[in-house]
């Protein structure tokens, strides 16, 4: 036999027994965005290297180092997609769907970064994201975090996650904190690891998330973002905190919350647990303003979030016990000199009279013990038998594979109405 080839170190299978959680994760996403009026947006998976660069800011972590990027035949450089806000933007301005207009936009499929695969981070991974155009009012990251708060209810969830909510206010604002910060930090240089020295010249908010709790320590009496905000981020932000005690959404204000990539400004937040380990979030997201005109477009304001589905559904397997439906209903055995031809015709009647139900039919030949073991593996919960005596009389057995009836004999005629009754 030929050396096998296996998939790529953190890209994953989704195989058909695992299928049905993922559907039924994606089904009620997709009910919860429909329900706000959301429209789904479809980006290609590849876009131009410098959209990235640009969008999420050069010195990143998923820019300087968690980018899949190749140069393809004509030597232009490429990338997978690390994340969805930047390709939306560059639709977004390149089909004239944000100027002087109100957007809410939605999107869902594979994103790509290299990262260390572990629990909950790989290489390829999905996610849901949704992007708001042309709204400045804390009215909509309101609306925002109440979905995703009604998301996780339908999920069954909402008890295992809280929000962490900040506000990281303008440019300005951020630019003369950011100076406060490394002032304050410069004086504790012994504390700091290598990747806080680093980012204390090229990103130095990012030290206020460090997992490093020495950093921590240090930092419970460094200066706060929040003596810097500007009046009108902090107006905003007490409307978004109004709007919240409003409907009842609880958050904690977490001013050392400022989020990977660079393009945020006022509203920030992150949903949290601690029930899958080190990879604790499951969504996260904000408000983005500056972002359509950094790439070229009219200045629109924009806020979103994304969700990671692999974390998702790990967290609903962990703490929800769904019971998913199996992917066939009616199983169709045969046996006998005729018998497979009523056998085709009667799935394809209930396939037409009762589409809503799954029927398979029997294809693989064999006696009746090898067909009900088949039916018994699908997961149907009957079984219709054709035999000779049955294809003469015109009817059909219908057994219960669960054993929880005696099995009946009936006609075909009957039958579509006979099988509506039992399911
Ligand atoms: P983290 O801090 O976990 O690396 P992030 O800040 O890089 O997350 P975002 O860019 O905000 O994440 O992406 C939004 C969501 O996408 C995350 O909250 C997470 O649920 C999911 N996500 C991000 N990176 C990965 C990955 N490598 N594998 C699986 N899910 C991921
Ligand atoms: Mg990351």
């Amino acid at each position: 036999m030929a050396r096998t080839i296996q998939a790529i170190r953190g890209m994953n299978d989704c195989l058909p027994s695992e299928t049905p959680l993922w559907q039924w994760v994606e089904n009620k996403i997709r009910q919860t965005l429909a329900s706000y009026g959301y429209s789904e947006i479809r980006m290609p998976i590849v876009e131009n290297t410098p959209l990235f660069a640009r969008a999420i800011g050069e010195v990143t972590d998923v820019v300087e180092k968690e980018m899949f990027t190749f140069n393809d035949r004509d030597d232009e450089s490429l990338t997978l997609r690390p994340e969805g806000t930047a390709g939306c933007v560059r639709a977004g301005i390149e089909h004239g769907l944000l100027y002087n207009q109100e957007q809410r936009l939605w999107y869902m499929g594979p994103m790509f970064r290299y990262e260390r695969p572990q629990k909950g981070r790989y290489r390829q991974f999905h996610q849901v994201g949704v992007e708001i155009f042309g709204i400045s009012q804390p009215e909509i990251d309101a609306e925002l975090i109440m979905l995703t708060a009604r998301l996780w209810k339908s999920l069954g969830i909402f008890e295992h996650v809280t929000l962490q909510l900040n506000s990281i206010g303008s440019l300005e604002a951020r630019r003369s904190y950011r100076q406060a910060l490394v002032d304050f930090l410069q004086n504790h240089l012994d504390v700091l690891d290598e990747d806080c020295k680093r980012r204390l010249t090229t990103n130095p908010l990012r030290i206020l998330d460090s997992k490093n709790e020495k950093v921590q320590e240090i930092l419970n009496n460094a200066p706060k973002l929040h003596d810097y905000l500007d009046t009108e981020s902090l107006e905003h932000f007490a409307q978004l905190c109004e709007l919240l005690d409003a409907v009842g959404i609880k958050y904690e204000v977490n001013q050392k919350l400022v989020r990977g990539l660079d393009y945020y400004n006022k509203t920030v937040f992150e949903w949290v647990t601690s029930a899958l380990g080190a990879q604790g979030t499951i969504c996260g997201g904000g408000r983005y303003d500056g972002l359509v005109e950094q790439l070229g477009g009219h200045s629109t304001s924009g806020v979103g979030f994304a969700m990671g589905l692999e974390r998702l559904v790990l967290l609903v397997q962990e703490v929800n016990n769904i019971e998913l439906p199996s992917a066939v209903d009616i199983y169709i055995v045969y046996v006998g000199e005729g018998t497979r031809l009523s056998a085709f015709t009667v799935a394809e009647k209930l396939r037409s009279e009762l589409s809503h139900l799954r029927t398979m039919v029997h294809c693989s030949g064999g006696n009746f013990k090898k067909q009900f073991k088949r039916a018994d593996k699908s997961g149907a919960k009957f079984a219709l038998v054709i035999g000779e005596t049955e294809l003469q009389t015109n009817q059909v057995v219908v057994k219960d594979l669960l054993g929880r009836a005696d099995q009946k004999t009936i006609s075909f005629d009957n039958i579509t109405t006979y099988l509506s009754s039992v399911f």
